[in-house]
């Protein structure tokens, strides 16, 4: 039966402090766990207490140091029950026994490397210990750890460390942690091992001085120093930025090989999974910098948006990871250029949100119902979560929006919170009635803008009809229109924005159009020539936007808007055309014919040296076959896509050869590597401009490129065009890639990644054996995914291929992972999540698997869910 958002009620009994005994062994660990509970006020004397466990064995319990009968209580692998607890405060015992070496979930206490390690959101706790394993349930942690010395020199957990030594006659040791603020068993963490400590400081702006450390693999302590950067940049801008100190003495960060997902912000103790943490200039991509800077900020921003204010119940997941995410994205923009942060982000939105709120999976940012909360850690969650966020800030204006973030920590600090409590907070610092905004978290789809423009020059007056709709989603099939802003600029023939001296038919706040109804003429008096929109700058919201403009007119707006992101967005309008274009003629037999003015446009936009050079390869960057399929809607051929986008790319290559032989040679760059912002973007444009030299046939520059690189980043970009275009010197390259880096996982996945997202006919059976290679792994999710789930999320064509065997690999990898880790395999499993939008053979392949997969006895809840809801 499904959780639901409405059933929400208070647990009966308060647990107000824990104190855990954890002895660690691989086989056989075993836990106390001894906690001071009471009844929340209105609980009727003799209350059963009921606990959560999982895959637990329960090896003794006490209340007030008297241990039960079996007539006081019922224990099963998945709860403990206790039918008569003391009518006031008592002190619950009890003892289990768990075995990390067996946990291949990686949820709960699990073996990595050979280290301990916790991961508990959001369900883990209750795998080390039965326990109110929910959010809203605070409680002071004190943890005790002992192992054998030589096993685990380092014991880890969360707070200050406040007693440690040995235990005299034995090979052990023990340590002792404190952690003063009460919080939710999911942000509970234990680490033991051994590994290479990375040790800086911080002085916060009340002047306290904080410890920091990395703990890594031993051998890898030069990769480290990147991520320390980040985070002392993280804890100054969010003094600088939000007002938000951090609060204890010490802050750790431990990186593992071994993590479901990418880290984990426990209370003063984050786990990260390593690609989040490593770096050095041979081994990590520019891109890879920009993803540890952008998750090391948000980890550690969580310390306010979630720990300090956490959730009432799953369904909130959002107050803190939607948050967190537009925090983490305005800190990169601080950090780095704010248009090219802006345009990655969106481009993200857009391939990963946008498809998921267009099919079966489509869900609000506050869900109302789930079976499975880990399949709910999601894109809406947490990017269109971000956007909420944003279009608050937008609607209310940066200083008012700042007084509601203000408000929201004084008034919610310890407190287990809602998305109401938080939109409160806003509209009581703006005045502004926000429940028509409040559909933002309730309706799911993606809401569809329809404008058509007028222009009257005898009365020089400009109208734009607006019209909102959002198409129907799973559950909800009607909508309500929604507050959506929409920031804009009426460009002159000059290329400045046109004065207008009224404007009526909607609210209109600066540069926002306040969109709220079905319908509005907005009109603008005293404009002095026709303007060409530029409508949604910034992407002002999370919508699609409908406009019939010219290719004259986008081509204007490419070369004239003054905002950046609307210049990258017209690019994008022409290429997305083009493509459809390009596709509706290769599926009819034809030759595409591609429109020598856009081809221009590339060329000339490549070379214009007024330009942020990261910004210009974002332009370069064609819409991804994703997204086109996105914009066709149903009756998709991917290879069809593919066929059209190659015909554009060439076409441009072809055109442009000289521009991008010029780009590709005067960038060529004499310095030492950094990964910074302005030389990450030379690298990108670099390296675009080889991309299209190597469409346009000039393939010895790659091969020239991949020997001479010195950094991961040139070197993985030639490797990625010497496998994909299936060159001659692939498997020369290939080889000598992984002989390089031979025994370096995270580098080995890249090698996996390019050749199981190469768009040829032989990949499938590559990607086959290479499941058989010694260096992948089943039970490793870095290893698994930069295979298995890269081949069936980033390879249209192959993944897509006509005779269904694509689905069928994928599919038959989900049910084996299932048996090993139900989370990793129910993702891999949502890459299904467009099949209804295929043209009719491939959908009844993928119908078929997905079919499969749900008749498989003994399903996970994980898989089973997401085939459930893909089905329908
Ligand atoms: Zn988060």
């Amino acid at each position: 039966d499904p959780v639901r958002l409405k059933d929400y009620r208070p647990t009966p009994y308060a647990i107000r402090t824990i104190d855990l005994d954890v002895r660690l062994d691989p086989e056989n660990t075993t836990v106390t766990a001894r906690s001071r509970i009471e009844p929340r006020e209105g609980t009727a004397p003799g209350t059963p207490l009921v606990l959560d466990g999982d895959e637990l064995i329960l090896t003794s319990v006490a209340i007030d140091g008297r241990a039960l009968g079996t007539a006081d209580y019922e224990a099963t692998d998945k709860r403990l029950e206790i039918f008569a607890p003391p009518a006031g405060a008592f002190t619950l015992e009890v003892g289990t026994r768990i075995a990390p070496a067996k946990n291949t979930k990686l949820m709960g206490l699990y073996r990595t490397a050979s280290n301990y390690c916790t991961q508990c959101e959001a369900e883990g706790f209750r795998r080390i210990t039965y326990f109110y394993d929910r959010p809203d349930v605070l409680a002071v942690y004190t943890t005790r750890i002992e192992a054998r010395k030589a096993e685990a020199p380092y014991l880890l957990s969360n707070g200050n460390l406040i007693e440690r030594g040995d235990i005299a006659g034995t090979d052990r040791h023990f340590a002792v942690w404190h952690d003063p603020f009460p919080k939710p068993a999911y942000l509970f963490a234990l680490v033991g091992g051994d590994f290479a400590r990375i040790s800086d400081t911080f002085r916060t702006m009340s002047g306290r001085d904080v410890t920091l450390e990395i703990y890594v693999e031993h051998g890898r302590e030069d990769r480290g120093a990147y991520a320390m950067d980040s985070l002392k940049r993280s804890m100054k801008w969010d003094e600088e930025a939000f007002g938000r100190e951090y609060d204890l003495d010490i802050f750790m960060i431990v990186a593992v090989s071994d993590f479901n997902m990418g880290a984990m912000e426990n209370k003063g103790l984050n786990v990260f999974n390593d690609k989040y943490v490593l770096a050095k200039p041979d081994t990590a991509t520019d891109q890879d910098y920009a993803n540890i800077e952008g998750v090391i900020a948000h980890e550690y921003f969580h310390n306010w948006t979630g720990n300090r204010i956490t959730c009432r119940d799953w369904f909130q997941l959002c107050l803190k990871e939607g948050l967190t995410v537009f925090r983490d994205q305005e800190f990169s923009s601080d950090q780095r250029s704010r248009p090219v942060k802006r345009i990655s982000d969106v481009r993200l939105l857009k391939s990963h949100q946008f498809p998921e709120d267009a099919g079966p999976l489509a869900h609000p940012v506050r869900p109302e119902t789930y079976h499975e909360i880990n399949n709910f850690y999601t894109a809406t969650v947490y990017e269109k979560g971000s956007e909420v966020v944003r279009m608050l800030k937008t609607l209310l204006g940066a200083e008012t929006f700042r007084a509601g973030m203000d408000l929201y920590f004084a008034r919610h600090d310890g407190d287990a919170a809602t998305i109401e409590d938080f939109v409160a907070c806003f509209a009581e610092a703006s005045g502004r009635d926000l429940s028509q905004f409040m559909l933002w978290y309730k309706q799911s789809g993606t809401p569809e803008l329809r404008v058509a423009q007028g222009y009257d020059a005898s009365a020089k007056r400009y109208t734009l009809t607006i019209e909102q709709s959002c198409p129907p989603t799973p559950g909800q099939p009607t909508k309500l229109p929604m507050t959506i802003p929409v920031r804009f600029g009426l460009v002159g023939p000059n290329g400045a924005d046109l004065a207008f001296e009224a404007v009526s038919g909607a609210e209109v706040a600066g540069d926002v159009i306040v969109v709220t109804e079905p319908k509005h003429e907005v009109v603008f008096e005293g404009v002095s020539a026709p303007p060409v929109p530029s409508l949604l700058r910034g992407f002002s919201a999370p919508v699609r936007l409908a406009l019939e403009l010219s290719a004259e007119a986008s081509l204007f707006l490419l070369a004239s808007d003054n905002d950046p992101f609307n210049r990258w967005q017209a690019a994008q309008t022409l290429a997305t055309t083009a493509l459809i274009e390009a596709t509706r003629a290769v599926r009819a037999g034809a030759v595409p014919s591609i429109d020598p003015k856009l081809v221009d446009a590339f060329a000339r936009v490549a070379v214009d040296d007024k330009v942020d050079p990261a910004f210009r390869a974002l332009t370069l960057a064609l819409p991804a076959e994703a997204d086109i399929a996105r914009e066709i809607g149903s009756d998709v051929d991917p290879d069809a896509i593919f066929a059209g986008r190659d015909a554009l790319k060439k076409a441009i290559a072809t055109g442009g050869r000289t521009a991008f032989r010029h780009l590709y040679e005067s960038l060529a760059s004499a310095e030492a590597y950094s990964p910074d912002a302005a030389s990450a973007g030379r690298r990108a444009l670099r390296n675009s401009a080889l991309d299209y030299l190597a469409h346009a046939g000039e393939t010895d520059s790659v091969m020239e490129r991949y020997r001479t690189a010195d950094n991961m980043t040139d070197r993985l970009a030639a490797l990625g065009l010497v496998v994909g275009l299936g060159l001659p010197e692939a498997e020369a390259a290939l080889i000598d890639f992984y002989s390089r880096f031979d025994g370096d996982g995270l580098v080995i996945d890249k090698w996996f990644t390019v050749q199981a997202t190469a768009p040829l006919a032989a990949t499938l059976d590559r990607v086959r054996a290479l499941t058989e290679h010694p260096a992948f792994s089943l039970t490793n999710p870095n290893r698994f995914r930069s295979l298995v789930t890269a081949f069936a999320t980033g390879n249209q064509t192959q993944f897509n291929r006509p005779d269904g065997a694509g689905y069928a690999f994928v599919a038959d990898h989900v049910l084996t992972l299932d048996e090993i880790n139900p989370q990793v395999a129910a993702r891999l499993l949502s890459a299904f999540r467009s099949w209804r939008a295929l043209e009719p053979r491939r959908r009844a392949y993928a119908e078929a698997e997905l079919k499969r997969v749900l008749d498989k006895p003994g399903l996970s809840r994980d898989v089973a869910d997401i085939a459930n809801r893909s089905l329908g």
